[in-house]
């Protein structure tokens, strides 16, 4: 969180309003990096390997070494790694994969895309991720892999996720697209990053991630030498030698610009989580007092990095609250304001009048507030002031 010179309480409000609040801001994250980022960028077009030059290989090891993961396997994007990962576990046509009903589209259309059944379950009202007891009901014999999501900057409860898919025998890929860099501690008091705790793991670096290139990125990542051998192939047209199919498949990398960017950019990650921390912390504090909301809790066990702050608004009252924010010049986003299952495109994957209680209940009650590494104090307590005054 940004220090700002302290301004007389009359003209507070009037300064921040010189600057619009955003919901992010990358602007003023990448103006601090400005000259190292466009070094980069100049030295890739010096290059002219703007596929599969050094930069990437470089980044690999880089993010490896952040994660302590093995293996690490750049790609196109998010969903891309998601498919990738899939599509390495070679399953069969009409094999079950659970997954949370309350996430990004993305974890639910690469099941799909594959000709694979998504088992939607329901989420844990207050941490957003995929219930234990939701996973356990909908185990069946042809159940192959779950997919946990780490939403909103936090790991999923990794511990007996993993025990009972050992006990069924099933491949665990964590969607880690939102909380690179979040964490979970286990009994035994080891610490493992999120993304390295099931067979596979897969990130994104859309620029609104904890780590954000300039377009589109997404990384792959696993302990297993032979699904590593796998995924590299799977990405690169199922090739080991040019030229050489050995299975199909597709088209999936991350460009040599965007590798050099996100190399500027790992080392300051550390910096980043701590800022949204800051700021969650902040809302956290300010807002513990507002009566139509309950604020984000998180296990000790694995605390978030706060890729989204969201309330959950009591009373039906999150659209009016939505709107009075809006016409103070505060944005506020809804994720998810529709469950996966109630989506037109997968409505043949679930049956009629199918419907998760704490899934249907979020959906309608979340908002997300600004939450980036450039907040300052002043907009953070102008953002709180304003939610404070609020009347039903
Ligand atoms: C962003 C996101 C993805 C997809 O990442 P892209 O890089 O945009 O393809 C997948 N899953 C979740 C939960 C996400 O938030």
């Amino acid at each position: 969180m940004r220090k700002t010179e302290p301004v007389p309480e009359r003209s507070r409000r009037a300064n921040i309003l010189l600057k619009k609040i955003d919901m992010v801001d990358l602007l003023s994250q990448h103006k601090k990096l400005e000259q190292p980022i466009l070094s980069a960028i100049q030295r890739v077009i010096n290059s002219s390997a703007f596929i599969k030059g050094e930069e990437v290989a470089i980044f690999e090891k880089k993010l490896a070494e952040f994660l302590q993961a093995d293996y690490v396997i750049a790609c196109a994007n998010g969903t891309d790694a998601l498919q990738i990962a899939l599509m390495a576990l070679e399953l069969k046509p009409g094999d079950e994969v659970i997954l949370p009903a309350f996430t990004y589209v993305a974890t639910a259309e690469v099941i799909a895309l594959l000709g694979l059944q998504p088992v939607m379950v329901d989420v844990d009202e207050n941490t957003f991720n995929i219930s234990l007891s939701g996973i356990i009901n909908a185990i069946t014999s042809r159940t192959r892999a779950i997919i946990p999501v780490h939403l909103f900057g936090q790991c999923a409860d990794m511990e007996p996720l993993m025990k009972l898919a050992e006990a069924h025998q099933l491949f665990v890929i964590e969607d880690n697209a939102q909380s690179l860099g979040a964490t979970c501690r286990f009994l035994d008091g080891t610490i493992k990053k999120a993304g390295t705790i099931g067979h596979i793991g897969c990130t994104s670096f859309f620029p609104t991630k904890n780590l954000g290139c300039m377009g589109d990125g997404g990384a792959i990542m696993t302990n297993l030498p032979a699904l590593a051998e796998k995924i590299r192939m799977i990405a690169n047209h199922g090739q080991k030698k040019k030229y050489y199919h050995e299975v199909v498949g597709c088209n999936s990398r991350l460009d040599t610009l965007q590798a050099a960017i996100l190399n500027v950019k790992l080392p300051h990650l550390d910096t980043y989580l701590e800022a949204r921390k800051a700021v969650g912390a902040f809302y956290q504090k300010a807002l513990k007092n507002f009566e139509y909301a309950i604020l984000p809790s998180y296990l000790p066990a694995t605390p978030t990095t706060c890729n989204q702050f969201t309330l959950k608004i009591k009373d039906g009252i999150r659209d009016r609250l939505k709107e009075y924010l809006a016409e103070k010049g505060i944005p506020t986003m809804i994720y998810y304001p529709l469950p996966l299952y109630k989506q037109q495109a997968f409505s043949k994957y679930v049956p009629v009048g199918f419907s998760l209680q704490v899934t249907e209940k979020l959906c309608e009650s979340v908002l997300a507030l600004p939450i980036h590494t450039e907040m300052t104090e002043e907009e953070l307590s102008y953002i709180c002031e304003t939610i404070l005054d609020f009347r039903n």
